[in-house]
């Protein structure tokens, strides 16, 4: 009986000894809240993405809705968003008191359609708030324009999007140097870089960057680690009312070693990429997401598309039982029991028949979560690991 091979996972975060290191330095150190390693960490992704500004918070969820409040978003707004993201994108708008404005996405590169977002501004509409799905960048320059003529703010959930990069007049830029109002990035271990949970809002507005330091600490002047370091004995002031999204020196020294491996780790994961696109091309029917020419991915996820008639979860199964990790695409809000008709609208289609409940307007987002399969993809990987996924689709799918 030969043994099983080893299970491929589908997303191991790359953390080894220098994250041990920059961790076991904090602890040493005695101070482990929000203190200089948090301000290094800002510092260094602010210079890795070239934004002016950059605030670390708890996680990527709070940078959303920090964004999204110190931006002025709150109840009786509508935010115009993508439903076929992680559930995080349309709770923030709704933990902010707006109503999420739904509107589909393409179905190659899973971003929203910004004709669409266009159709769905409103005399209520306050920000567009776009998601870089899977890391793949969504079209900035024309979202831009849509919230420039309508006067309303471009807030990016670049959570998965660490490193994406776009070219904006000419020349590629990271996503998270300032276009729109604000970026947000995650640190979760499922995204290209990770702080365990954290989340970091980049800005080009001073103003706003200074409130945003203001509200994730409960609005207090002086935060604790200068009043600790001050010769003087300092008072601080609560100026305006926020709440604790602070980030810790644990995990922002951990960020430190992962910001330093961020581009190599990118340029890994495209390699890879480049390698599934090359040796999954022949597969009938199968489809992958494919870079528009002024858009660089960093993969955080790959996901391909099943052939028609293919059911998604019994080949989840069957690569389960063959040891590979697979996840269905991402996920549409609007479908969940949290998001009940009323907590969201969406902008109806020709064929749509609103009064019989027959809605066509998310169609593609539907469609997209039914038969995307998000398939192994992590800088360790070698590529053997990857051969074997490939060779073990081929066989699931019989082609
Ligand atoms: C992960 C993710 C978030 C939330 O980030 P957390 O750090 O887990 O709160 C938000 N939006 C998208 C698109 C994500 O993938």
């Amino acid at each position: 009986m030969t043994a099983a091979p080893e299970p491929i996972p589908l997303a191991p975060p790359d953390v080894g000894e220098a994250e041990i290191e920059a961790a076991a330095r904090v602890i040493r150190s005695g101070w482990l809240t929000h203190g200089r390693e948090v301000e290094a960490f800002e510092q260094e992704f602010a210079r890795f993405v070239g934004a002016p500004h950059a605030i670390a918070v708890s996680n990527g969820s709070h940078a959303l809705l920090l964004a999204l409040q110190g931006l002025g978003v709150g109840p009786g707004d509508e935010v115009i968003t993508a439903s076929h993201s992680f559930i995080a994108t349309a709770d923030a708008v709704r933990q902010a008191g707006a109503r999420p404005v739904f509107v589909d996405v393409f179905a190659v590169t899973g971003n929203i359609d910004p004709e669409r977002v266009a159709a769905a501004v409103s005399a209520q509409t306050r920000a567009i708030l776009c998601v870089h799905q899977y890391g793949m960048p969504a079209d900035l320059e024309a979202l831009g324009a849509i919230a420039r003529s309508a006067g309303i703010a471009l807030i990016e959930d670049a959570a998965c999007a660490a490193g994406s990069e776009i070219r904006m007049g000419g020349h590629w830029e990271r996503i998270g140097r300032p276009r729109g109002a604000a970026a947000c990035f995650s640190f979760h271990p499922r995204k290209a870089a990770t702080t365990g949970e954290g989340g970091l809002i980049t800005t080009g507005d001073a103003e706003l960057a200074a409130r945003l330091r203001l509200m994730r600490s409960h609005g207090m002047t002086h935060p604790a680690h200068q009043r600790h370091t001050a010769a003087q004995v300092t008072f601080e002031r609560y100026q305006i009312a926020g709440f604790n999204h602070r980030l810790s020196d644990i995990a922002a020294a951990i960020g430190r070693v992962q910001v330093g491996r961020l581009a190599h780790n990118v340029e890994r994961r495209r390699a890879l990429a480049a390698r599934y696109m090359s040796r999954l091309a022949d597969i009938p029917g199968l489809t992958t997401l494919k870079e528009p020419d002024w858009a660089r991915s960093n993969w955080q996820s790959f996901v391909v598309r099943l052939p028609d008639g293919v059911k998604q979860r019994s080949v989840m199964q069957a690569l389960l039982e063959r040891g590979i990790a697979t996840r269905r695409g991402v996920m549409c809000a609007h479908r969940e029991p949290a998001y009940p008709r009323g907590t969201w609208r969406c902008v109806g289609q020709p064929s749509c028949d609103c009064a019989a409940g027959e809605c066509h307007g998310l169609a593609v987002s539907e469609a997209a979560q039914d038969r995307m399969l998000v398939i192994p993809l992590y800088p360790q990987m070698t590529e053997a690991q990857q051969d074997r996924v490939v060779d073990t689709l081929r066989e699931v799918l019989g082609a």
